[in-house]
């Protein structure tokens, strides 16, 4: 099945059926993400979704040592569905979200940045760095 954005074969992702057109069009798992990409625009939205793609390349990384690459084992179109591709697609998407939370985090000011920092640091219980960051935003305002 072709990817119906990156033009790629058998990458592993969904099919979605039109239903105005009852068409049907296949888009790879990273180009969803890439499209939901898009639209995030929230940090704590952005956060989540780190969260959520973590704890899966966390239990893909398990599932591929577990089964090793399986290479040869099975014909290609299976193979972009086998742990391996997945937790590789897995680790690209964690990659993309992360440049993107940064950017995002760029686009803001400095005392924005600051409490975003010391909201994270604070669940980390990093109590350190909070102090820290505590510090440097009594500087900024
Ligand atoms: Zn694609």
């Amino acid at each position: 099945m072709k990817c119906k954005i990156c033009k790629k074969e058998n990458q592993a992702g969904a099919l979605f059926i039109n239903t105005a057109t009852s068409k049907s069009d296949y888009v790879c798992l990273s180009c969803q993400l890439e499209q939901e990409m898009a639209n995030v625009t929230d940090l704590r939205n952005i956060d989540k979704q780190i969260k959520d793609l973590e704890g899966a390349v966390e239990q893909l990384k398990y599932v591929v040592e577990q089964t090793g690459s399986m290479k040869n084992d099975f014909p290609p179109e299976l193979m972009a569905f086998s742990p391996l591709s997945l937790y590789k697609t897995a680790e690209v998407s964690l990659a993309k979200l992360k440049a993107r939370r940064m950017e995002l985090l760029l686009s803001k000011d400095a005392t924005f940045r600051l409490k975003y920092e010391l909201k994270k640091a604070l669940e980390k219980e990093d109590f350190k760095k909070a102090a820290q960051l505590q510090r440097q935003l009594q500087q900024e305002e």
